[in-house]
C-alpha cells in the first residue's frame, strides 16, 4: 500500500500537468502585415511558436516576392514544378476566380506593379499600360498538374495575395485541432479564426475594423470555430490628387475597385473560401454581392459596409453582432 501511494501521486502529478492550461500570445509581423496568435492549452508556448514558424515558411513559399518561393520562380520560369501544396492553392484560386465570375483574379500581378502596391512606390498608370497589364491577367491559362504547374498566357504573373492569409490561418487552425488545442484566436492582419471558445467558455468577440478614417469599429461579433475574414481599401492605399486608390483591383477595368461598398466581412467555417470571398465580394459591389451569397450553396455570413454609411448584416450571425450604429438584417430569400 505504501508503494502505491507515490505512485498514485506520480499519476495525479502527471495528470494535472497535462490538463492545466496556459495562455501564451505572441506578435509578429509577417505575409505584409502585423499577426498575433493566442493559445490556451499546455505548452502553449510552443504551440505558439511553432505556428508562428509555419507561417514564417508559407511566407517564404506563397510571397511573389522572395526570390526562392514557389510563386516567384513560376512566375520568373513560367513554367516549373512547386511545392504540391502551392499548386494546390494556386488550383483553389483559379476555382475561385470560376465561381466568382472573374471577381476574384489570382493573375493580377502585373496590374498591381503598374499601380505600384508591391513595392509601395505608387503611381496612377496610362490607359495603354493597364490595358497591356490586364490582357496578361488570364487565370484559365494557368494549367496545373499535380507539381506542375504552366503560365500559358504571355507576361501573366501570379499572386496569391488574396488568399494567402486565409490559407495560412486555416493550416494553423487544422495543426491546432490535430495536436487537441481547443482554444485558440488567430489574427492575421484582418483574418481571423477562432478556434472554440474563449478559456472561461465563453465565445470569442471578434472586432469588425471602420474602413473610414478615425474611427475604430463597425461592430463586434461573437463567434466560435470560425473565420472572420474583412477586405476593404482601408487596409493599403495611396492617395494622389486628392482621391484615394487602393490595393483591391477590378479585374475588368485594371483599375482599384470602387463599387460602393467600403468594407466586406465573410464568416465562414474555411477560412480559405472566407479569404477570397471577402475580396471577391469588394470587387463586385454590394447589388450583386448579396445576390451571390443568397444564391451560393455555401452557408457563410456576410458583413459589408457601403460609402453611403450603411451597415448590412447577414441574418445567420445577427444575433451575436453588436454596433452603436444602426445596421439592417440581410435575408437570402430577398435576393434569390
Ligand atoms: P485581401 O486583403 O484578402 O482582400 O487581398 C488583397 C490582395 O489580393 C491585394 O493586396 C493583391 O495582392 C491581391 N488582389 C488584388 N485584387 C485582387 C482581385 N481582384 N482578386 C484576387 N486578388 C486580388
Ligand atoms: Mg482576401
Amino acid at each position: 500500500m505504501k508503494k502505491l501511494i507515490p505512485i498514485f501521486l506520480i499519476l495525479l502529478t502527471l495528470t494535472l500537468c497535462a490538463c492545466s492550461s496556459t495562455t501564451y500570445s505572441e506578435g509578429f509581423y509577417a505575409m505584409n502585415t502585423y499577426m498575433s496568435v493566442t493559445v490556451n492549452c499546455p505548452e502553449s508556448k510552443k504551440v505558439v511558436k511553432d505556428a508562428k514558424n509555419t507561417i514564417m515558411d508559407l511566407d517564404k513559399t506563397l510571397s511573389a516576392f522572395n526570390k526562392n518561393s514557389d510563386i516567384y520562380k513560376l512566375n520568373k520560369n513560367r513554367s516549373a514544378d512547386i511545392s504540391v501544396e502551392t499548386a494546390d492553392l494556386l488550383k483553389d484560386a483559379v476555382n475561385y476566380n470560376k465561381l466568382t465570375n472573374g471577381a476574384f483574379n489570382p493573375a493580377l500581378l502585373q496590374v498591381t506593379k503598374l499601380w505600384g502596391f508591391p513595392d509601395n512606390k505608387y503611381r496612377i498608370p496610362s490607359e495603354k499600360e493597364i490595358n497591356e497589364a490586364l490582357k496578361t491577367a488570364v487565370p484559365d491559362k494557368i494549367e496545373i498538374n499535380g507539381y506542375k504547374v504552366s503560365l500559358n498566357q504571355e507576361g501573366e504573373e501570379v499572386d496569391l495575395g488574396g488568399i494567402a492569409k486565409g490559407y495560412a490561418s486555416q493550416k494553423l487552425t487544422d495543426n491546432f485541432k490535430n495536436m487537441g488545442v481547443e482554444s485558440a484566436l488567430i489574427n492575421l492582419g484582418g483574418n481571423v479564426q477562432t478556434i472554440g471558445t474563449k478559456e472561461d467558455g465563453n465565445p470569442w468577440l471578434v472586432a469588425i475594423k471602420h474602413p473610414e478614417p478615425g474611427k475604430q469599429y463597425l461592430g463586434q461579433l461573437k463567434v466560435k470555430d470560425l473565420a472572420v475574414v474583412s477586405s476593404g481599401a482601408y487596409e493599403r492605399n495611396f492617395r494622389k490628387n486628392g482621391k484615394t486608390y487602393g490595393h483591391i483591383i477590378n479585374p475588368e477595368t485594371g483599375y482599384p475597385a470602387e463599387s460602393g461598398l467600403l468594407s466586406t466581412t465573410v464568416i465562414y467555417k474555411d477560412a480559405v473560401f472566407a479569404d477570397a470571398m471577402s475580396t471577391a465580394l469588394y470587387v463586385m459591389g454590394e447589388k450583386d454581392a448579396l445576390k451571390f451569397w443568397a444564391d451560393s450553396k455555401k452557408n457563410f455570413d456576410i458583413i459589408l459596409y457601403n460609402n453611403k454609411g450603411e451597415l448590412l448584416v447577414s441574418e445567420g450571425i445577427a444575433e451575436n453582432f453588436t454596433a452603436d450604429i444602426k445596421y439592417k438584417v440581410v435575408k437570402k430569400s430577398d435576393y434569390e
